[in-house]
């Protein structure tokens, strides 16, 4: 299809998925507008780091031509794990080799930087929270943005993460509650001011697991470490248990409550943290979530198949969909069939890591010596050989 056939293109949210589709897309002279809510890509702290498959995200830095970039960025040692229970008693134990990058590690900033700054600067326009979207008669779609902004589209992609405001042109579907609670806290200048907690973490990933609770820490880029403090508890659990989140010194009392008989040395993850504690509950979208296709409208990433950080695709899952899109817009004779196409192939692997995330939530975050069982599995994995599915589990 002719370039200027595709009509006017735009992208609703900046995340990694919506950054990658443009990039595609301009690479290959399609232009496309890029709506995000946040004021600027330093606006809020970003969350921590994530690691990027060969098959789905280094792909699709590759199709963007950003791979080169990527690995002046990125940490491949951060694919260290260890797995411990409460007593600190150590059930598994992987050192990666500084060569090898199968899932080389970046901090979620770097990574939407990179992208950010591969755009023409007037493709994003920043400040614009989407307040409602409508389908017109022809087959365009009118959006309306908080500020009173509008656009009119030929073909809207919503890009727009867990709480999607294109998801119901679609489908139906609204996250559900996972079960467990996050509550992420984190230790800035870490080797400097906790030398102890660097050396608990390591240079990858810390799992301590035992009795439905998780202290998950993660080496983190520019001398930090992020920590998840992993709960199951019911949904409405901020406001029963009545941990005041906005007095930390109180929160960091209640916190060492939950975890009184956790080994001394994890304790102190939740003793010497920097004061800031942020509960994040944990939603997912029905596993196999699928729609039938609209005309001038499509998903992708977590606002197609949220699902729990537990199979540690999410990304990877968002990139891969915002390459094929792009790459089947550039191709297409008939954009409808394309935009199926794509699709159809998105649903398929989205459910099986949807499956796989969940399943690893429910084993991670179970009663009693979950180390033990994670370890057990992990080293199943492990004997199996490098092509099997060690390399889509939990947040690595
Ligand atoms: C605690 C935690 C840890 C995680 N760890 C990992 C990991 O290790 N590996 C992994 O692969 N994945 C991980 N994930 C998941 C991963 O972060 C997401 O799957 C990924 O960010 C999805 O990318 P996206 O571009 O689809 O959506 P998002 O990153 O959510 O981006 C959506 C964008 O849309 C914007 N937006 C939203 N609403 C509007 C609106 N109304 N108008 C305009 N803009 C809007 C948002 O501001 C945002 O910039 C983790 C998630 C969490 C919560």
């Amino acid at each position: 299809m002719s370039k200027n056939k595709l009509g006017r293109i735009v992208i609703v949210g900046a995340g990694p998925g919506g950054l990658t589709l443009a990039r595609i897309l301009q690479l290959h002279g399609v232009e496309v507008k890029v709506y995000e809510r946040e004021s600027s890509i330093d606006a809020r702290p970003q969350g921590g780091t994530l690691d990027l498959h060969v098959e789905s995200g280094q792909y699709a830095l590759q199709i963007a031509g950003l791979f080169d970039k990527f690995q002046t960025l990125c940490r491949p040692e951060g694919q260290d794990t260890r797995i411990i229970d409460k007593s600190g008693t150590v059930h598994y134990e992987e050192v990666s080799n500084e060569m090898c990058f199968d899932r080389p590690e970046i901090d979620r900033h770097d990574l939407r930087q990179l992208l950010f700054q591969s755009l023409k600067a007037d493709i994003i326009a920043q400040g614009h929270n989407l307040q409602s979207i409508q389908s017109l008669s022809n087959g365009q779609h009118k959006l309306v943005f908080d500020d009173g902004v509008t656009d009119t589209a030929d073909l809207v992609i919503g890009a727009d993460g867990a709480w999607s405001r294109i998801r119901p042109l679609v489908s139906s579907a609204v996250p559900q509650y996972c079960g467990v609670m996050i509550v992420e806290i984190q230790f800035t200048e870490v080797d400097d001011r906790h030398p102890e907690i660097a050396k608990l973490v390591g240079r990858g990933t810390l799992f301590a697991l035992s009795d439905n609770k998780g202290l998950i820490g993660q080496r983190n880029g520019h001398n930090r470490i992020r920590v998840y403090i992993t709960l199951r508890v019911p949904e409405n659990w901020v406001a029963e248990s009545r941990i005041a989140f906005d007095q930390p010194e109180q929160v960091r009392d209640d916190l060492l409550h939950l975890f009184a008989d956790w080994d001394n040395s994890l304790l102190n993850f939740i003793r010497f943290c920097d004061a800031n504690f942020i509960p994040r509950p944990l939603y997912m979208l029905p596993i196999n979530h699928r729609w039938e296709t609209q005309q001038g409208v499509t998903l992708l990433g977590d606002a197609a198949h949220l699902m729990s950080p537990f199979a540690g695709e999410g990304v990877n899952l968002a990139m891969l969909d915002a390459t094929e899109l792009a790459l089947a817009i550039i191709n297409a004779d008939d954009l409808k069939q394309a935009i199926h196409n794509y699709e159809q192939k998105m649903f398929s692997r989205a459910a099986k890591a949807a499956d796989e995330s969940a399943t690893n939530l429910d084993l991670c975050i179970s009663p009693g010596n979950a180390a033990k069982l994670m370890a057990e599995l992990f080293k199943k994995m492990m004997e199996s050989g490098p092509s099997n599915d060690k390399e889509n589990f939990v947040t690595r």
